[in-house]
Parts: C-alpha cells; sequence; structure tokens
C-alpha cells in the first residue's frame, strides 16, 4: 500500500526541506506550503491525508488555517499534527480546541516525528470504539453497560464523573485532552465546570486505579493522556 500523502505547512526553509526529504525517504508523497494561504489552497487542490502545521506564519497563521480546514467539507476529518515552539502551551491547548489532532514541539528528530505521524494515520483509520462494549487497556477492564471498572480483575469503585472521565481518556489512548474538552465531555453528577475542578477529579481517579493510575498522563500546560 502506498504511503499517505501528506501537506507540509512550514515558512522556515530549512525546516521545511528537512521535514520534505525525510517523509519522501520514508516512501510518503508530499506538499509544501509557505504560507497560510498557500496551505488553504493545496488543502483544498490535493486533498492531503495529514496535514503538518507549523503555528507561526507569516499571513494566516496556523490556528485560523486549523479552524478553516475543520469547517471546510473537504478537510472537516483531515488529521493535523501541529508543530510548535517550546513555550507555545496556550497556542497548543487553542489547536487543539479546533480540532487538530496532535502536536510536536520542535526540535524534533526525523524518526520521532515519522512515527507520530503513522501513529496519528493509524488512530484515524481505527474503527471508532463502540459505546457499549468493553475497553479493555493496560490490565483495566471498562464495562459501559455496567458502569463498572475492574483493575487486576478486582471491582474499583468510581463517581459517575471518574467513571467518564475514565472511558474518555482510555477510549483514545495517547490523545492528548485539553481541561476544557474534559470539561465539555464530562458532565457528572458531580460536576466538573473548571480546570481545577479536572485536576482534582484527576488525583481521585488516580489514586483510586493506584498502579494503574499512572497511565493517566499529565501533559504539562497542555490536559491529560492516557498512556498508548
Ligand atoms: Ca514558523
Amino acid at each position: 500500500m502506498a504511503e499517505a500523502h501528506i501537506l507540509i505547512v512550514e515558512d522556515e526553509e530549512d525546516i521545511l526541506q528537512l521535514i520534505e526529504y525525510n517523509l519522501l525517504k520514508e516512501g510518503f508523497t508530499a506538499a509544501c506550503a509557505r504560507t497560510g494561504e498557500e496551505a488553504l489552497r493545496l488543502a483544498r487542490d490535493e486533498q492531503p491525508d495529514l496535514v503538518l502545521l507549523d503555528l507561526m506564519l507569516p499571513g494566516i497563521d496556523g490556528l485560523e488555517v486549523c479552524r478553516t480546514l475543520r469547517r471546510q467539507p473537504p478537510t472537516a476529518m483531515t488529521p493535523i499534527v501541529m508543530l510548535t515552539a517550546k513555550g507555545e502551551e496556550a497556542d497548543i491547548v487553542a489547536g487543539l480546541e479546533l480540532g487538530a489532532d496532535d502536536y510536536i514541539t520542535k526540535p524534533f528528530t526525523p524518526k520521532v516525528l515519522v512515527a507520530r505521524i503513522r501513529t496519528v494515520l493509524r488512530r484515524r483509520a481505527a474503527a471508532p470504539v463502540e459505546k457499549d462494549s468493553i475497553l479493555r487497556i493496560h490490565g483495566i477492564e471498562i464495562h459501559p453497560g455496567r458502569h463498572e471498572v475492574l483493575v487486576g480483575g478486582k471491582r474499583v469503585e468510581l463517581t459517575f464523573t471518574e467513571f467518564r472521565l475514565l472511558q474518555l481518556l482510555a477510549g483514545r489512548p495517547g490523545w492528548v485532552f485539553t481541561r476544557y474538552q474534559i470539561v465539555n465531555a464530562v458532565r457528572g453528577e458531580d460536576y466538573v465546570v473548571t480546570d481545577r475542578a479536572v485536576d482534582v477529579q484527576i488525583v481521585g481517579l488516580r489514586k483510586k486505579l493506584g498502579e494503574a493510575g499512572r497511565y493517566i498522563e499529565t501533559v504539562r500546560g497542555v490536559g491529560y493522556r492516557f498512556r498508548d
């Protein structure tokens, strides 16, 4: 099977060429855009399988490109991996909330970049988890029908909110959720309405899961993820 077609959006020429070289070497095909305007045009014309999107661009910036891609039917579902610099946590959070799939912080090695692209493509290709099917991961069993969680075969008592939180994170392992996304997805009776409340729920959930609690990872400045 042919590798995917990737749209690289990056205004720094040396980084752009390095990425293109490595993707072609791995068998991907690539299109290159140096501005946000060009990115939107190429995304529409070439319908890439994935967009690598630098956030700091001249003209229309990366976040605006992300927002526009998500709004237009041909690219609404196209995976987007943001290329970000250290200290851009606020932009990362904004990008994830606009629907970007993942991000990678510069500087990165070509090996890590290619691995990340393959992971995102694989995740997108995987069938969505059935809402009512039992989820098994890292020795944790989540039974949506019975609202029950087993760790190493032993039942763990969770509140409604903790259960929803675990279901959300474990349902998409490796995926980073921002606190805002968590607040929106998890509306329990013991309400979670603030960032701080999300953090408190996570602490409680980790404690109840015991050893398995370590699979819930904090992504500093961004949110939480269940280890892949
Ligand atoms: Ca840039």
